[in-house]
């Protein structure tokens, strides 16, 4: 029997008119806990990054801290020891926060992805797309009073934007009405140490808004 496109097509009419699917709408996240978003992460196997990783790394802090850090994606020493920002970035990080006088206790920290990209290539957008309701929780968790996305890959996904990092260095945002502070990773910054003096300027921006913010 000839489909409807078949007849279309004997009768030399074309291109074939279709309603356009529904696109279907992005699960919602579940309302998870801290002990079940912990749980989701190390049973992921959303995406293939879960095939290659030692253990998906959640995040390390304060809870209820007044500043979330988000990076990008563990590294090999994250996927090692199940933290964030523990190679020599992190070692750079630990200094800046010491700087601004706060310790790693004090804020908390996350990445993107919280599984490790092989030999740490940037997140594919599908892989971001399936892990991002794990970070958002946590956002909807901690409530941060200001977020500092450390790099381009993390100012890209809270911001929206592909704008380059220099640009959005400058600008004043927010994420679902939390302000939020744009710098260099601390990676990019062990690679070109001329960017350490831009980022402490950024973070002088952050500290003044937390100093304000009393
Ligand atoms: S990167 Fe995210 S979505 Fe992919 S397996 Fe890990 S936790 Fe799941």
């Amino acid at each position: 029997m000839l489909s409807r496109d078949d007849v279309f097509t004997e009768l030399g009419i074309g291109p074939v008119w279709r309603l356009r699917e529904t696109p279907a709408s992005p699960p919602s996240a579940p309302a998870y806990t801290w002990d079940t978003l912990a749980d989701a992460v190390a049973r992921c196997t959303a995406c293939k990054l879960s095939a290659t990783r030692t253990q998906g790394v959640l995040g390390v802090g304060d809870r209820n801290a007044d500043w979330l850090i988000i990076g990008e994606a563990p590294g090999a020493d994250e996927d090692a020891k199940g933290e964030p920002f523990v190679g020599r970035a992190g070692q750079l990080l630990n200094k800046i926060i010491v700087a601004m006088k706060l310790t790693r206790e004090e804020v908390y920290i996350a990445n993107i992805l919280k599984c490790r990209p092989p030999q740490n290539r940037d997140p594919l957008p599908a892989e971001v797309e399936c892990c991002e309701a794990y970070l958002r929780s946590q956002i909807k968790l901690i409530q941060p009073k200001y977020i500092c996305a450390l790099g381009r890959v993390a100012a890209h996904w809270l911001l929206k934007t592909d704008a380059p990092l220099g640009t959005l260095r400058t600008g004043n945002y927010t994420y679902e009405g939390i302000p939020v502070v744009v710098t260099y990773h601390p990676a990019a910054l062990l690679r070109n140490p001329a960017f350490k003096v831009p980022c402490w300027e950024d973070m002088k921006k952050l500290m003044a808004l937390l100093e304000n913010a009393g």
